[in-house]
């Protein structure tokens, strides 16, 4: 199907066909502008030397997926004190130099790759109609990463585990938390990578870290200067852990209200002594106290539905 489009590239751009094949992919061709201006002395050029080809992955139209085929011009720069002798075309509104994708879709890249990673993200982008791999959406946070501005240099950095492969393979990801931006991701998660990055970043005063006492190390010895603060993720965790032994040692509340007292094997009012208890038969006698208290729920709720209830 070949349709006349209002499809916009950018300016000088001109769109020469929108075809739909039989797969419901799009191809949209467009030709570059009649003349050029050259990238060092700013000279227009209407002198063409040949022609250059650009494949770029666009946004899908409904599921399906659409590539932009450019025909640029190469042009000789006319201007005698100029040194270079040809520049192509570029097409800062739709893509960058070298680019595969437009910029639209690197932005989907980039969003999606912070969000969720490489692979769900590859999973996602191709069920959206934009098949990228997981390596190259990897690749884009990476270069992205390097491109962030170090002026002023960072002050507040959040590190954490990244993973390459879920279970499998994890690297670091350092974060500017005041321009809520990735600063770099590590190949691995060690000591040593991480403290080489912290020495090479003397600007940094806050780190803030998860409980794993990898982080910890490595700010003691690439950070020092710096205060290491737990992250807001990280003291919710502890606080549900913290709760969560309580109510298993409590015979879990929710559990208790249905059942007569006497039932639970735990004395509860010997807190002082529990806490005196080496670390294993402590969490030995969580461990039971947890048992008893499903097992009494579970009897409960069966001489409750035996009666008749719901
Ligand atoms: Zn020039």
């Amino acid at each position: 199907m070949r349709t006349k489009s209002k499809w916009s590239p950018g300016p000088g751009i001109k769109v020469q066909s929108v075809i739909s094949s039989e797969q419901g992919d799009w191809v949209v061709s467009a030709c570059g502008p009649e003349s050029g201006i050259c990238p060092d002395c700013r000279h227009q050029s209407r002198s063409r030397h040949g022609w250059s080809y650009r494949r770029l992955q666009d946004l899908p139209i409904q599921g399906n997926a659409v590539t932009v085929k450019l025909q640029l011009r190469r042009w000789r720069c006319t201007y005698r004190q100029c040194r270079r002798q040809t520049f192509t075309d570029r097409v800062p509104a739709i893509a960058s130099p070298y680019a595969r994708r437009t910029t639209r879709v690197a932005e989907m890249v980039g969003l999606l790759g912070h969000s969720t990673g490489g692979r769900p993200g590859e999973r996602l982008m191709r069920r959206l109609g934009m098949s990228i791999s997981d390596d190259t959406i990897l690749r884009h946070l990476k270069r992205n990463a390097a491109r962030i501005d170090d002026d002023p240099p960072a002050r507040i950095v959040g590190i954490d585990d990244w993973s390459w492969r879920k279970s499998w393979r994890y690297g670091t990801i350092i974060a500017d938390l005041e321009r809520r931006k990735v600063l770099d991701i590590l190949e691995d998660r060690s000591v040593v990578s991480v403290a080489r990055w912290l020495k090479q970043h003397p600007s940094i005063e806050v780190v803030s870290r998860d409980r794993c006492g990898l982080y910890a190390q490595a700010a003691r010895e690439g950070a020092p200067q710096a205060s290491q603060v737990a992250d807001r993720f990280h003291l919710m965790q502890n606080l549900r852990l913290a709760v969560e032994e309580q109510m298993s040692l409590s015979g879990r509340a929710a559990g208790r209200a249905l059942l007569p007292d006497g039932n639970i094997e735990i004395d509860h009012d010997d807190r002082a002594t529990r806490n005196q208890l080496p670390e294993r038969s402590r969490r030995n006698q969580l461990r039971r106290a947890h048992q008893q208290s499903r097992k009494d729920v579970f009897k409960t709720v069966h001489a409750l539905s035996t009666e008749g209830l719901s």
